[in-house]
Order: structure tokens, then sequence, then C-alpha cells
């Protein structure tokens, strides 16, 4: 998978920006619609920065270490489940989490 395509700003999440920044003009008031979009924004950026990080990071504890083989689980075994990032939070919500490898099974 080509380093490019793991990070953010490509062409169509500008026009999701104008959208973002046009649905929060709506919604909030104006004094405080730049700092809710500010905040979406980061979080994005963030949400986009863990993504590469499982990708290309060495990561040394636990925490890290679970989340970058449960998404490169997601790439490689189970395309069609574990769709979480930053957490398998809406993975369990959704009913998307995989089931564990023969490999993780046998270690249990
Ligand atoms: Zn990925």
């Amino acid at each position: 998978m080509a380093k490019n395509f793991l990070t953010f700003f490509k062409m169509i999440d500008y026009i999701y920006a104008i959208l973002i920044w046009s649905s929060v003009k709506l919604v909030c008031p104006p004094s405080i619609a730049p700092a809710v979009f500010g905040g979406i924004l980061l979080g994005y950026v963030m949400y986009d920065c863990t993504h590469y990080y499982l990708h290309h990071g060495q990561p040394k504890s636990d925490v890290p270490k679970n989340l970058k083989k449960y998404h490169l689980n997601h790439h490689y075994r189970v395309q069609s489940l574990g769709f979480g990032i930053t957490s398998p939070f809406w993975d369990k919500v959704f009913g998307t989490v995989p089931p564990p490898s023969k490999v993780d099974a046998k270690r249990r």
C-alpha cells in the first residue's frame, strides 16, 4: 500500500470540508461555528495521523501494538470487518468485530 494514500487531504477531502463547513454554519451560531469546524478538522487530522502510524509506526507498548494488529487484520485478513482505526468501539456497536485468527485462538 502506497504511503501517499494513507494520509489526509486528497482532493475529495476539500469537497467534504466545504460540505462540513456549510453544515456547521447552518447548525451553529456564527460565534462558535469556526471553533466547531476547527474541532472537527483537528479530530480528522488526529484520526488520519493514527491511521498512518498504525501502518508505518513501530509501537512498543501494548495498546498501540494491539491497535496496529487489529487494523492490519482489517486490511490483510478480513476486509469486510474490523473498520475501527482508533478503537474497536464502533465495531462492537455495529457487530463488525472480526473473529480471532486461528493463531490468536490457539494462544488463548
Ligand atoms: Zn489502514
